[in-house]
């Protein structure tokens, strides 16, 4: 029986985790449960899955959550501190992140200084604090999981051969809503949460659309399977049915592909190194008929080319990237800044940096903040 935690249990990765967890009851057991404000739904699935604890980290929500729960012997936590204990305190296998923002950094470093696993779906960790994070799981002798499809693609890609016989890592990306299209510079909000083919959170759409989400995957890839930046390729794939691949030195080139579906890379974490019977649909390449592939421009996609600058700074400047583009993130959706103002925050914010090499999580965490501060007054401007 593994025992799982899994934070951001409400969003759409966690509400696919349970559904994962629910279909192999004698395989995994729930212990512990996160969310941020959703308490009524996060109430629906502790009543369901009986876990120990519960935590909710917005300020108002926990009287609610208290009394939804009361008289059903669930333990309930509260704020930052209560997702730190669900992922470091609970007696627990595997650690599911995925928790939106920087709020899920000192998480994930919890489960690693408790001795779990991390399915890690939660991007901030390792592009704020990658360096330290990997080092810290490999001295305490934990697994990093990869839950983002494409990430988890690489990662079965690579069971191909050894890690010296990798030559080349190629992350694809969908180009979001505007690939191949006029007016990404004048998009709303709206039109831009329209993904075309992954139904995702806010931020993480927007990040799709100006491709920052691509840079960002590179700096985690680049961490996660210890590959210099430069030998991490992006190309665009619209229709999402290749998750990515590896390309070793003789040439060969190993693809994962399926339909769109978060569920297998969830199931593959938490399956690992075994594979599970899937219930989404199974791929038909017949069906599918042809793949398309391009390469991006990443002269009108800025933020990529950022994602690659700030991974090759390394220090605290991908951290920093990370800050700005949260803080631009929201401006847009407030409607305040236009898509394209976006990469100009992003990349003003990173030129006045002060990198710090080697940063500890104290670094990391001034680096953000300070971040914050400085692309809010650009914004403000
Ligand atoms: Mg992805």
């Amino acid at each position: 029986m593994k025992r799982v935690v899994v934070l951001g249990a409400t969003g759409s990765i966690g509400r696919s985790t349970l559904e994962v967890v629910s279909r192999f009851p004698d395989t995994f057991k729930v212990v512990g449960l996160s969310a941020r404000r959703n308490v009524e739904l996060l109430a629906e699935q502790a009543k369901k899955f009986r876990p120990e604890a519960v935590a909710v980290t917005e300020e108002g929500a926990l009287d609610k959550l208290r009394n939804l729960l009361k008289d059903s012997g669930i333990k309930v936590l509260f704020k930052e501190e209560g997702l730190s204990s669900l992922a470091g305190e609970l007696e627990a296998d595997i650690v599911v992140n995925a928790l939106v923002g920087s709020v899920g950094l000192r998480p994930t470093l919890a489960a690693i200084e408790a001795g779990r696993d991390v399915a890690l779906a939660n991007k901030e960790t390792l592009v704020m604090a990658g360096e330290l994070v990997m080092r810290r799981a490999r001295e305490r002798g934990t697994r990093i999981l990869p839950v983002d499809s494409e990430h988890s693609a690489i990662w079965q890609c690579l069971r191909a051969g050894r890690g010296e016989e990798v030559r080349r890592l190629v992350l694809t990306a969908s180009g979001g809503p505007f690939w191949g299209k006029e007016g990404l510079e004048r998009a709303t909000p709206e039109e831009v949460l329209a993904h075309p083919v992954w139904r995702m959170g806010r931020k993480v759409t927007v990040d799709s659309a100006t491709m920052m989400n691509k840079g960002f995957e590179v700096i985690e890839a680049h961490w996660l399977f210890d590959v210099p930046v430069d030998r991490i390729e992006v190309v665009v794939h619209p229709q999402s049915v290749v998750h990515s691949l590896v390309e070793f030195r003789d040439g060969a080139l190993i693809a994962q592909l399926g339909w769109p579906d978060m569920r297998l890379p969830i199931q593959y974490a938490l399956t690992y190194p075994e594979r599970l019977p899937g219930t989404w649909k199974y791929l038909d390449l017949v069906e599918v008929g042809s793949l398309r592939f391009y390469r991006p421009d990443t002269s009108k996609f800025r933020c990529l080319a950022l994602g690659y600058e700030a991974a090759r700074e390394g220090g605290t400047a991908p951290a920093v990237l990370n800050a700005a583009d949260e803080v631009a993130v929201e401006a847009f959706l407030e409607g305040r800044i236009s898509l394209e103002e976006i990469a100009k925050i992003n990349e003003a914010t990173l030129a006045q940096h002060r990198n710090i090499c080697d940063p500890s999580l104290e670094d990391i965490l001034e680096a953000d903040g300070w971040a914050r501060t400085a692309a809010r007054e650009l914004i403000g401007r």
